[in-house]
C-alpha cells in the first residue's frame, strides 16, 4: 500500500459536542493541536468544564466559527475571543446584528471579526472550510462542509427549508450534524402559542424530523456517510425516540453502513474519530 507523504493526513479528526439545542450549541473538530469550535452558545464555565474534563486543552482552539447570532449559538462566543485572543468567523450581518443585539453584553473584539461569504472557502490550519446559506430567520445562517486531509465532516443547523446547496453538501458528506428540530404533531398540537409554531413551521424556521429524513434518503451516498448525528432536537416539540424512528425508517431502503443518532440537548455527546474509511466493526 502507498504511504502518504505527510504524516498530518494520519493523525485522527476528534468530532465532540457540548451541547445542542435551544439551551445552547457548541461543536468541536480537532486535529492534532488544531482546534474548531463551532458555535459558541453554551455558557463559558460548563463549556470549559466539559472541554477540560474531556482532556482538551483550551490552547488547542484556534477559532470559533458561528453559525448565525442567534444566542443558543452565541453565548460566549465573545468572552472565549476575547480572552484567549480568538478568531471568530462568521458573515458581516451576522456580526452587525450581534453589534446591535443588546442581549449580547460580551461581543467578539472587532479586531477579531473574520468575516466570510457563502461559496467561498478558507483554510485554518488543515482544514478547509465551504461556508453555505442556510435559510433561517436570524440576519443569516451558514452551513459548512469542512475537509480535513481525507476526512470531511458537514454540519446544518437551524435550517427552515431545503436549497440545492445543503443536498450537495449532503451528498458530499461522510460525518453529518444535522438538525431534527421537532415532530410536526407534537408541535401542531402542542403548547406554543400560535405566533411561535408559525415561525417554527416557516420557510425560515427549523427543520423537522420528516424532511430531514427525507433530505438524508434522497441525498446521502451510501458509499461515503459514516456518521449521522441529530442535533437540535425541541425538548416541547420532539423526542430523540421520534427523531430517530422517523429519520432511521426514512433512511432504512439505503441500507447505509450507520444509522442516525441524537446528541444530547445538555450532556456532552462524544468524543468521536472520525475515518473516511468503513468501520470494520
Ligand atoms: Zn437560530
Ligand atoms: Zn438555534
Amino acid at each position: 500500500m502507498l504511504q502518504q507523504s505527510s504524516t498530518l493526513f494520519d493523525l485522527p479528526v476528534d468530532f465532540a459536542c457540548f451541547g445542542s439545542g435551544s439551551s445552547g450549541n457548541c461543536y468541536y473538530l480537532r486535529q492534532g493541536d488544531c482546534g474548531l469550535l463551532i458555535d459558541a452558545g453554551v455558557g463559558e464555565r460548563r463549556f470549559k468544564k466539559a472541554f477540560m474534563d474531556y482532556g482538551f486543552n483550551m490552547a488547542q482552539i484556534k477559532a470559533i466559527l458561528l453559525t448565525h447570532e442567534h444566542l443558543d449559538h452565541t453565548r460566549c462566543a465573545g468572552r472565549l475571543s476575547k480572552k484567549n485572543n480568538l478568531p471568530v468567523y462568521s458573515t458581516a450581518s451576522v456580526f452587525t446584528s450581534m453589534r446591535h443585539n443588546p442581549v449580547i453584553h460580551n461581543n467578539v473584539p472587532a479586531a477579531n471579526e473574520q468575516t466570510i461569504q457563502h461559496g467561498t472557502p478558507f483554510q485554518i490550519g488543515p482544514f478547509c472550510i465551504e461556508p453555505f446559506k442556510v435559510p433561517h430567520d436570524s440576519s443569516d445562517n451558514t452551513g459548512y462542509f469542512i475537509t480535513c486531509g481525507n476526512v470531511n465532516f458537514c454540519l446544518i443547523t437551524d435550517c427552515g427549508s431545503l436549497t440545492p446547496d445543503i443536498c450537495h453538501y449532503v451528498s458530499r458528506a461522510q460525518h453529518l450534524v444535522v438538525e431534527a428540530n421537532y415532530d410536526r404533531d407534537m408541535l401542531q398540537n402542542g403548547p406554543y402559542p400560535e405566533y411561535l409554531k408559525l415561525r417554527i413551521l416557516s420557510k425560515n424556521g427549523h427543520m423537522d424530523n420528516a424532511v430531514c429524513g427525507n433530505l438524508l434518503r434522497e441525498n446521502l451516498t451510501p458509499s461515503l456517510i459514516r456518521n449521522i448525528w441529530l442535533c437540535h432536537l425541541s425538548q416541547e416539540n420532539n423526542t430523540p425516540e421520534k427523531a430517530l424512528a422517523t429519520v432511521n425508517e426514512a433512511i432504512a431502503p439505503l441500507h447505509l453502513p450507520c444509522k442516525a443518532v441524537p446528541l444530547h440537548r445538555i450532556e456532552p455527546t462524544g468524543p468521536f474519530v472520525l475515518r473516511s474509511e468503513q468501520n470494520s466493526a
